[in-house]
């Protein structure tokens, strides 16, 4: 069954289909290998091997009764840990959830379902999405698979580390200022945010809900473009989703990309950039070239405020999500006799937040208070507005922008907890993006010389998806990473 595993999504929903071979033995071949690697990898806050089966069980079933299934048939998918799941643990890996359990589905969920995808779990992140490592979950922190003293990134980084492990074919993220890009491009896979009302956010625990987009991740762009379908599109249920249908990525996907121009930005290779960094996305800008797209110098000059601007609005936005996990309306409450309700609360929060969502939250409260607001989150909306000013003028000269879409590679576990604003930094080329509400896709652009995956970042004009897809497919062909693995203990 190991052969199975290396089958994308694509290839594997054709094979269900046709029934060389079940659901079921997918399924079982998939989880077995979680089960073999995720003693170390600790990739996911919930399993729900019984359900899988027996929802792949009923899948064959329908097949074999020649009933119509949907286009993710038999393929088995992870959840990231943010997003509602009903009748399944839905923890944000913070302790003030850690027995929640949703009696609704997010709307991707929802449409997972109506797939015939097969759910097998919720991946661990960090605390309400808030991090950049996997370290700041309250249940355990994952580890890279490409090294297992390396952070896999975060805040969606189970999902990557996961997907990396060979432990399942396609998984969901959040990103609201790197987290699908950044977990993509440390753990070798690739990750799309897509444009900023494209995907319903029903059912996503917020943290910052003008930033916040949940998007597919997969070990091919293919896959990504196969799950962004079923996902994407309008929903009722929520009003900042575009009521524009969305198209098919997959049938534009092996569209020529010669004519498209790129825009290479320099603010985006700042001086002390890791020099292996550069050379892959100089390298992924040649095969641009020769596949005939045409390059063109631009500049986004604002990139160097996208970081404190994010750190301005990203807080106050969670501070006032976060306000509902007070043990009446939400969040496992902590009482002692005799406390008052104010005591309740305070009890309540301390013990149920981790350290990064109460600095959050200070933070976040700080910026919005009297006397501030102008001073911090105004100017920040301010500085927002220029970024997306810088991009609407690149984007009058060219289709989509290429960049690292990290300043290093995967860091080691530990090594940025003590320095905050460095960790911060490692969303330097991402949270952009969010900031202009801009589509953005992460693909592995080959290994440093001590092994470890570098990303290359494709941003987009807003709802053209399908010109990173397309563009990253032909990238795809030609840097041939697609089949790299890493070579985890157990596979000696
Ligand atoms: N690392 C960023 C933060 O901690 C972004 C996280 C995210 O995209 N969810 O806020």
């Amino acid at each position: 069954m190991k052969e199975l595993l290396e089958n994308d999504a694509a290839t594997l929903r054709e094979k269900i289909r046709s029934r060389s071979v079940s659901a079921e033995e997918v399924c079982r071949a998939f989880l077995d290998r979680i089960e073999a690697v995720e003693e170390r990898i600790h990739a996911f806050c919930t399993l729900q091997p019984e359900k899988a089966i027996e929802t792949a069980r009923a899948i064959d079933a329908k097949i074999s009764r020649g009933e119509t299934v949907g286009p993710l048939a038999g393929v088995p998918v992870a959840v990231k840990d943010v997003i509602c799941t009903r009748d399944l643990r839905t923890t944000c890996s913070s302790r003030i959830l850690e027995n929640f359990v949703p009696t609704f589905d997010a709307t991707v969920v929802r449409k997972l379902r109506e797939a015939d995808a097969v759910i097998v779990g919720k991946t661990n992140m960090d605390e309400f999405a808030m991090g950049s490592s996997t370290e700041n979950s309250a249940f355990h922190s994952t580890r890279n698979p490409w090294d297992l003293d390396r952070v896999p990134g975060g805040s969606s980084g189970g999902s990557a580390a996961i997907l990396a492990a060979g432990g399942i074919p396609i998984a969901l993220g959040t990103d609201t200022g790197g987290s699908i890009r950044q977990p993509a491009a440390f753990c070798g896979i690739v990750g799309l945010k897509p444009t900023y009302g494209r995907v319903s956010r029903y059912g996503q625990i917020a943290f910052a809900s003008s930033l916040d987009q949940i998007g597919p991740m997969g070990r091919t762009v293919t896959d990504c473009a196969l799950l962004l379908n079923q996902i994407a599109g309008p929903d009722p249920k929520d009003s900042t989703c575009s009521t524009d249908p969305a198209g098919d990525y997959l049938e534009r996907l092996q569209e020529p990309v010669r004519g498209l121009r790129v825009g290479v930005p320099e603010e985006y290779f700042p001086e002390g950039l890791d020099p292996e960094i550069k050379a892959t996305i100089l390298t992924a800008l040649e095969h641009l070239e020769k596949m005939g797209v045409i390059q063109e110098r631009i500049s986004l000059p604002h990139t160097d405020y996208a970081v404190p601007a994010y750190y301005v609005i990203a807080p106050a936005e969670a501070s006032s999500n976060l306000a509902r996990y007070d043990g009446v309306r939400y969040g496992a409450r902590r009482e002692s006799t005799g406390a008052n309700l104010v005591q309740m609360y305070r009890a309540t929060r301390t013990a149920g937040f981790g350290k990064e969502v109460k600095c959050r939250i200070m933070l976040g409260t700080y910026v919005l208070s009297a006397g501030y607001y102008d001073a911090y989150y105004l100017k920040a909306q301010k500085v927002r507005t220029r970024i997306r000013i810088d991009f609407d003028e690149a984007f009058e000269k060219v289709d989509f922008i290429l960049s690292p879409t990290t300043p290093t590679t995967a860091f080691l576990i530990g090594e940025k907890l003590e320095s905050p604003l460095e960790m911060y930094l490692s969303y330097i080329f991402t949270a952009t993006s969010n900031l202009a509400g801009l589509p953005s896709l992460s693909l592995p652009g080959g290994l440093s010389s001590d092994g470890l995956p570098i990303g290359i970042q494709l941003i987009g004009k807003p709802f053209e998806e399908e010109t990173l897809l397309k563009t990253a497919f032909g990238l795809e062909q030609a840097l041939r990473f697609r089949d790299t693995r890493p070579l985890l203990p157990i596979d000696h």
